[in-house]
């Protein structure tokens, strides 16, 4: 794959929930390949502490906004910030999400539909605005983040696993509308990776990799090694790719991991 192709120059990328996590590290490595970037999130205090981190490497690269994913005016108002301090949008990356772990039984409707406002809605109308922009762009790319739990269920996760399969239909039948827009959609499915979602109290470095000891890679993601493969989809070496789902779970889905020696 040629640097060029993976090349962000001259482009504009709003990426939500940027503040922190796996949308920090992909507004870095979005800089980084000369994007300029959107810092979009709930949490401006965090999200301007990394826009001067970045404008500290090149001036003017980087703009922090509120913005609530599952808000519609928000996206109104951030998609118009993108393209008034940057003249367009070109990428655009619906990382924000939030998780709720509970069983069944005990969740009530709220909790669910809380969890399919932020991650299924909110990813709609991301879409639904940034593909307006993208089209007065002459085309774009959209990446939406689902999760090994968009591929499979796992107890406690009803309304998480239920927006995040959603994400991939929402991806897909996105990708046939907008295609013929110049407009690829595609999605990514993180397996356990570090970041304060998946923090547990008291845990430490060791605790965390001991959980993902059976599985092929036997550790969790750094959120650079997601950010790889966001930017990657985001970029013109992914020209021909649209409407797919790609894992980047350190083999986690591959199969069950052996319970007896
Ligand atoms: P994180 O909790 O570390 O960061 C999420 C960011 O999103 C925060 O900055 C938060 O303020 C922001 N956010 C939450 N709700 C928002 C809203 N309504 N509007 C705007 N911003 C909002 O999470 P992360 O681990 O970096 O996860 C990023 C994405 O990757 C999420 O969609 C998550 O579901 C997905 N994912 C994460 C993992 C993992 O193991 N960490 C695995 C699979 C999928």
């Amino acid at each position: 794959m040629s640097a060029e192709a993976l090349s962000l120059q001259g482009q504009v990328a709003l990426i939500t929930g940027a503040a922190r996590g796996i949308g920090a590290a992909s507004a870095r490595l979005a800089a980084e390949r000369g994007a300029r970037v959107v810092i979009a999130d709930r949490r401006m205090d965090e999200g301007e502490v990394l826009a001067a981190e970045l404008n500290a490497q090149r001036p003017g690269c980087a703009i922090a906004i509120t913005l609530d994913i599952g808000n519609e005016e928000d996206w109104q108002k951030g998609v118009a910030q993108a393209e008034a301090a940057f003249g367009k949008l070109d990428i655009l990356v619906n990382n924000a999400g939030i998780i709720r772990v509970q069983p069944l039984r005990e969740m009530t409707s709220e909790t669910f539909r809380k969890v399919i406002d932020v991650n299924l809605v909110g990813t709609f109308l991301g879409v639904k605005y940034g593909q307006e922009a993208m089209v007065r762009a002459g085309g774009g790319s959209i990446v939406n983040l689902s999760s090994v739990q968009g591929l499979e269920g796992r107890e406690g996760f009803t309304a998480y696993a239920s927006s995040k399969f959603g994400v991939r239909g929402l991806t897909k039948s996105a990708a046939l509308e907008l295609g013929p827009l110049g407009i690829r959609v595609n999605a990514v499915i993180p397996g356990p990776t570090k970041t304060k979602m998946t923090e547990r109290p008291g845990w430490t470095a060791e605790d965390y990799d001991r959980a993902y000891k059976g599985y092929p890679l036997g550790r969790m993601a750094d959120p650079s090694e997601v950010a790889e493969m966001i930017l990657f989809l985001a970029s013109n070496a992914a020209s021909f790719i649209t409407g797919g789902d790609f894992a980047v779970d350190g083999g986690v889905t591959t199969g069950k991991p052996r319970l007896l020696g």
